[in-house]
């Protein structure tokens, strides 16, 4: 399930070409690919060789481009991003990428995470003359780069990478290269591909399908890769690196046709879904998910588990932004407009209904309920991820931690609010073993944070949460 009914919201998706006659469109679909992972903004920044042209808007990616804007953009670079923001309304001026011209030369940025001292380093350039047009962090390493002053741009890049920590998949463009960096701990995916003779790069995979490119590898923590007209150089910022991908890619946020490391999607929730079947067995006559993320997971349980998988409950899709939402009144009178339960399906039944994870629990409260009115016998719930009992500082839209549900509750309270039959959650080492990475990292080299309470890196006092109170949305 996407984000505006689940309360998780990811931060972003960046994409990026060099070497292709048709940069700009290339970005275009690319990004198309990445709208999950932001819905609010897309940009694209092109370049010529000479100069950069950008555009960019409020809304997804067909609502910001057509034929007339992307003809617009000629050129062989170009660096792409989609945007999810969590706080203020229609706040273009932080849409990405971020273009900005100086005397010399110009330069382009295209961010995904979020900057954990971004508001300490924003004071410290203030303090120092900076002025700042945006109140999104991206903007912070903008000013570090330009005030590094090596005559070299990478030098005064890798510069500015050592003095900013939090997560950063970045995508850089200037006149005559396209420049990409991965945080010294990995948070996010970014994996680089090749299109005929052209480059791309992108948050997810599943981009690559989409445009014919073929997947060459993941960008590596603390890599700083620059990409020309004379190929790929491969260069680092930081040795100290310690790899710490989000768990919740691979739980939630990325599309089940890409692969994070050389694991797909899909095959990690199935893999989560049978573990949860392993843990926490029941009796039951069918088994469900909730659409769309967590069906494989569901496809898991039900094979492990020898219960069939029926399509319990059908997602409507056509639900666009402009749609008139059902008042709070219309909505207790129960008009739903996102999910429906199959009654044919679920009446007289024991269901296992499988979802990826739980937020606030209104959601699953709503989905219990769903099927109960469609005469559900009994109503199981399976959740993919341990209790999310953290916030999370690495540009993930998770609530503040006294909104997270399994912060204050027991899975028992939890259960009794929800109206659910039984409850269990998957352990934090079956979340390990199930997404299947390399067992000779820490922690699987996995961020867990968000149900350990373990952070990957130092957490600044001012991040109390990340968006609200960081710099007020990206
Ligand atoms: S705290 Fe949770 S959501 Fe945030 S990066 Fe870590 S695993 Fe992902």
């Amino acid at each position: 399930m996407r984000a505006e009914i689940k309360g998780l919201n990811e931060e972003c998706g960046v994409f990026g070409v060099w070497g292709h006659i048709d940069a700009a469109s290339i970005t275009y679909y690319g990004l198309h690919s990445l709208q999950h992972r932001g819905q609010e903004g897309a940009g694209i920044v092109v370049t010529d060789g000479d100069k950069l042209n950008i555009h960019k808007g409020m809304g997804l990616v067909n609502d910001v481009f057509n034929t007339d804007s992307l003809q617009h953009l000629k050129g062989h670079g170009a660096i792409g991003h989609v945007r999810y923001t969590t706080a203020g309304g229609s706040d273009f001026i932080n849409c990405q990428p971020l273009l900005f011209n100086s005397q010399t030369s110009s330069l382009a940025l295209a961010h995904n995470g979020n900057i954990v001292n971004a508001t300490a380093l924003k004071h410290q350039l203030e303090h120092q003359g900076s002025i700042f047009q945006t109140t999104s962090d991206t903007e912070v390493i903008a000013h570090l780069i330009k005030r590094s002053g090596y005559p070299n741009l990478q030098d005064s890049i890798k510069n500015a990478l050592t003095m900013v920590k939090g997560a950063y998949a970045l995508a850089c463009l200037v006149e005559d290269a396209m420049i990409v960096a991965l945080d010294p701990n990995g948070l996010r995916p970014l994996a680089i591909g090749k299109l005929g003779d052209a480059y791309v790069v992108s948050s997810e995979t599943c981009a690559f399908d989409i445009i014919g490119a073929e997947y060459i590898r993941d960008v590596q923590p603390g890599e700083l890769i620059t990409i020309n007209d004379e190929g790929m150089h491969v260069d680092r910022f930081s040795l100290a690196t310690n790899r710490s991908i989000c768990s919740m890619e691979y739980v939630y946020f990325a599309r089940p046709d890409s692969s994070v490391d050389g694991i797909n999607i899909h095959m990690a929730r199935k893999n989560l879904g049978r573990k949860l079947a392993d843990e926490a067995p029941v009796e039951a006559d069918v088994v469900t998910g909730v659409p769309d993320s967590s069906i494989s997971a569901a496809i898991g349980y039900a094979e492990t588990s020898g219960i069939p998988y029926e399509l319990g409950l059908i997602k409507n899709r056509y639900v666009g932004r402009t749609f008139i939402q059902p008042s709070q009144a219309l909505r207790e009178q129960g008009v739903k407009m996102k999910l429906s339960a199959v009654r044919g399906v679920v009446e007289g039944k024991r269901v296992v209904m499988v979802d990826d994870s739980i937020v606030r629990g209104t959601t699953a409260r709503r989905i219990v309920r769903l099927l109960k009115e469609a005469g559900a016998a009994e109503v199981h719930v399976r959740i993919s991820s341990p209790p999310i009992i953290n916030p999370c500082y690495y540009g993930i839209d998770t609530s503040t931690k006294g909104e997270l549900i399994a912060s204050t509750k027991s899975v028992e309270d939890i259960r009794e609010e929800m109206g659910a039959d039984s409850l269990a959650y998957l352990s934090v080492d079956g979340l390990k073993d199930g997404i299947g990475r390399p067992d000779n990292m820490p922690n699987c080299g996995q961020c867990l944070a968000c149900f350990t309470g373990e952070y990957p890196t130092e957490i600044f006092p001012e991040a109390d949460h990340p968006y609200d109170k960081v710099l007020g949305g990206k």
